[in-house]
């Protein structure tokens, strides 16, 4: 077995491979730091845990043909070398796979893609090098767009998603994105509610609902994106 260093698991989740029931591996590492991050203890690497794969591959050998899909999320999956070996050991139990990624690196997804069944991308910007380094910590922003353009090159499903925190961005920047994801060809896009994390005591629900009720930009998503609608 390949080593593998996870954060935590979700045995049973019907909301995060859309159209499947899957568990979910919330891998350790994410050299991000989004400030809207719900799971900031697992972005550094080798952290004390007592989970074991061992175990929980032998867990899901009891669930086939219970769960139908195994979902890498984080931290960031794409950072762990070992990915595609664990990937590979999952796919033989017969289950379809998930991955959730910023797109940070973008030549291991170009690896894992073809034994991966479904991804979603999170679009954390607008892409402009300054407001993505503003939200990111870093200047990743080609690599995000590389990893988007090896998307719409395969033929895996995808779907890309922001996470709307109205602390950083702005109606206008929900525009900017959407744009330019019809520009390049995305067909799926989402909108998903920011929920403030524990030391935000200032962002209240109605800024939260306020980028997500505009008109226009509704209505341009319904518009472009195929089944568009707002995560809440
Ligand atoms: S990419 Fe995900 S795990 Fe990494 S800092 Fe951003 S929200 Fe957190």
């Amino acid at each position: 077995m390949s080593k593998i260093v996870v954060g935590g698991v979700e045995k049973f989740s019907a909301v995060d491979f859309p159209g499947h029931l899957s568990a979910v591996v919330f891998m350790q590492g994410c050299p991000w730091k989004c400030p809207f991050c719900h799971n900031a203890p697992i972005r550094d690497i080798g952290q004390e845990t007592d989970f074991s794969w061992d175990k929980f591959f032998e867990f899901l050998k009891t669930r086939v043909g219970k769960l139908d899909a195994v979902t890498f999320s984080g931290g960031e999956p794409l950072v762990q070398d070992c990915l595609l070996d664990i990937i590979k050991e999952v796919r033989a139990l017969g289950f379809a796979i998930g991955l959730h990624t910023g797109g940070y690196r973008p030549e291991h997804l170009a690896k894992v893609l073809p034994f991966v069944d479904w991804v979603g991308l999170d679009i954390k910007a607008p892409f402009v090098a300054d407001k993505y380094k503003a939200i990111v910590g870093v200047d990743h922003l080609a690599r995000v767009l590389k990893s988007l353009d090896l998307l719409l090159a395969s033929k895996v499903d995808f779907e890309c998603r922001t996470t709307c925190d109205p602390r950083f961005l702005s109606i206008e920047d929900l525009k900017q994105i959407a744009k330019a994801l019809k520009e390049r060809g995305v067909k799926k896009y989402f909108l998903q509610k920011y929920r403030p994390i524990e030391s935000d005591k200032t962002t209240t629900d109605d800024d939260c609902e306020h980028l997500l009720q505009d008109k226009d930009l509704l209505e341009y998503l319904n518009r472009n994106f195929t089944g568009f609608e707002v995560r809440r």
